[in-house]
């Protein structure tokens, strides 16, 4: 079997995550697919609300759906970040394999109920459907950001993560475990990266025993993403990372050809060099730590 659970446990007794990646548009689809089919790992792909009112949320769900009849390996596709009933429902409805229930800004009680209710919405239509719930802060925006917010040190709790996976139904979990949104700007230019508390997932997934998903990995350092795999996180959202490779990339397929209008020759570029990013990072997540790295 194929389906996303499966494929999840699966690559969970390999000491294995799988690797979501964000698009906007097709050229950042297609990076995607080629990685992994180079690679031949199963792949996820992900658009927030705000991709999918720019791609369509049916136009995608159809194109990813031509991809994965054409590919060898499983694709997989993720409503991320949802914050309504309403768009979770749209998601369910065009056939997305999982939607991230996004109610982490509310109050905790408020946060149960809102997800508790999308969660039998969503599996309503499809009950295969994975439905994905959210505590603790780790910010929004995967862009660039100048400063990092002090609130981040506030992790989630194996108490309080226990209480949510039970009182919600949700089949994946996102905590707060030193990860946040988008990268600084040092970690652009390499001169910081995140550092996450394996222990505190370790703790987290002890206490719940659901997959688990590491939101806003761009700028993580590869040790801390070996050892939070190897913690329990399933599955590593990557966006930042490819929207600067896509932007500089870009930028320079532009600058190398200044009279150049054809689409179809400037962008293949830009396709290869997010398609590196997403290589290096699916090789990551699905390579195995050597004995003694954890
Ligand atoms: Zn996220």
């Amino acid at each position: 079997m194929d389906d996303l659970r499966s494929v999840l446990t699966r690559l969970e007794v390999k000491c294995a995550a799988l690797g979501h990646f964000n698009v906007a548009d097709l050229t950042v689809l297609k990076a995607v697919v080629a990685a992994a089919a180079e690679i031949e790992v199963p792949v996820m792909v992900g658009a927030s609300e705000g991709e999918r009112n720019f791609f369509g949320t049916s136009q995608l769900a159809a194109l990813v759906k031509s991809f994965r009849e054409a590919s060898v390996v499983p694709i997989f596709l993720n409503a991320d970040h949802t914050h309504s009933l309403t768009k979770a429902v749209e998601a369910a409805k065009a056939g997305f394999d999982a939607v991230v229930i996004d109610f982490s800004s509310l109050p905790f009680e408020e946060n149960v109920s809102q997800t508790k209710k999308t969660v039998e919405a969503i599996k309503a239509i499809n009950p295969t459907i994975l439905a994905e719930g959210e505590i603790g802060d780790i910010g929004t925006g995967s862009e660039i950001h100048e400063t990092a917010r002090s609130e981040f040190s506030n992790l989630t709790t194996p108490e309080e993560a226990k209480q949510f996976v039970q009182s919600t139904g949700v089949d994946i979990l996102a905590p707060a475990v030193g990860n946040m949104h988008g990268m600084l700007t040092s970690m652009v230019q390499g001169t910081a990266k995140k550092h996450l508390n394996i222990e505190r997932i370790a703790q987290i997934k002890q206490a719940t025993g659901v997959f688990h998903t590491l939101h806003g990995g761009s700028g993580t350092g590869d040790e801390d993403f070996r050892k939070a795999i190897a913690a329990g996180i399933n599955i590593v959202h990557i966006n930042t990372e490819l929207r600067v490779a896509w932007r500089r990339s870009l930028e320079d397929s532009l600058a190398k050809a200044p009279i150049e209008v054809v689409p179809y020759k400037l962008l293949p570029f830009v396709v290869d060099s997010v398609k590196q990013v997403v290589s290096s990072r699916l090789r990551l997540f699905t390579t195995p730590p050597a004995k003694g790295q954890i």
